[in-house]
């Protein structure tokens, strides 16, 4: 529960009922970054929800969605307290970088719980860490596809084995409600950080590939104002989606062997069965490098859809 101090994020301050925003600086070593953070404080006492959007910096969906919601809500109306940090990246957002922190090339959503003395990726994640996830009574991650994906949308929860946890955050995911949800596991990920610490997570994904439209812009932010009102620090949410959210237990990742000209041969969302071959992978001239075959049944919940492909990269990933 969030006392009734002030609550503080670097320079950033909010009394109980009101707003505070500004940049933080944040250390990584070889640069200052300054992250764009809002802190909405109740005028009620409640539950502290900590989120971050754009830890992938092409990932606008997610980013304009939490701009949204965060700078929308009033905190005379608010019980318990939100602590937004909207660009989590942001020279990857500045340079407009597919998966990785134009630092040094990692990749920000493999390196959590972070390390301070590490790769200035490291030292961002682990600043979000300490300085955001930690004290939150639930910590939500917004994502999408990145520039060179599409997806269908969904929401991911880790299964910790802390049954509390795991039914809280299960709670809060339908709340969000999206298409698809996801169980765990995914390593070096917030959401893993945040359960580790017997905090309730969710990731939640919409849209891709550069765009953001208005409707899935919308589709983000009603999910995620659905699971403020789930925490409690809202009464008002948009009503649920009219499609029913279906459980994915397991999920497989489909990487290139090959780097060249990737065709894919499904689309997301396709409900496929293990066996099929998914697209190929041709040289500069069309000649056939490899063709993927799906490892289990499943639904494609996120296909790269650049004709660039490199060996090691995702191909796509499926879930069943
Ligand atoms: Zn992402």
């Amino acid at each position: 529960m969030s006392d009734r101090q002030p609550i503080t994020i670097g320079p950033i301050s909010a009394a109980p009922g009101s707003r505070a925003t500004g940049l933080v600086p944040v250390d990584l070593g070889e640069a200052v970054v300054q992250l764009p953070v809002v802190i909405v404080h109740g005028s009620l006492p409640g539950a502290r929800v900590s989120v971050t959007a754009g830890i992938h910096g092409a990932e606008y969906v997610s980013i304009a969605a939490l701009r949204e919601v965060a700078l929308a809500l009033d905190p005379a109306r608010v019980r318990g307290c939100l602590v937004a940090v909207l660009t989590a990246s942001p020279l990857a957002f500045a340079a407009r970088t597919i998966y990785v922190n134009p630092l040094d090339g990692l990749n920000l959503n493999r390196q959590f719980p972070g390390d301070s003395s590490g790769a200035p990726t490291q030292r961002l994640a682990h600043w979000l860490t300490t300085a955001v996830i930690t004290g939150s009574d639930v910590f939500v991650d917004m994502h999408c596809g990145d520039m060179n994906e599409a997806l269908v949308s969904f929401t991911g929860i880790e299964d910790t084995g802390d049954a509390a946890v795991d039914a809280r955050s299960r709670e809060l995911a339908e709340a969000y409600g999206l298409r698809y949800l996801l169980i765990g596991p995914s390593p070096g990920t917030t959401t893993t950080a945040a359960a580790s610490l017997g905090i309730p997570a969710v990731l939640g994904e919409v849209g891709g590939q550069g765009r953001w439209p208005a409707e899935d812009v919308a589709l983000h932010a009603a999910g995620f104002r659905r699971l403020l009102r789930a925490a409690g620090l809202i009464d008002e949410a948009p009503d649920e989606p009219s499609f029913t959210t279906e459980v994915l237990p397991t999920e497989a990742w489909m990487r290139a062997t090959t780097s060249g000209y990737w065709h894919p041969g499904v689309s997301v969302g396709d409900r496929v069965t293990a066996g099929t071959v998914v697209g190929e992978v041709q040289d500069a001239f069309g000649a056939v490098l490899e063709r993927p075959q799906a490892p289990m049944d499943g639904v494609v919940i996120f296909l790269v859809s650049s004709l660039a492909m490199n060996a090691g990269d995702p191909l796509l990933a499926l879930a069943g």
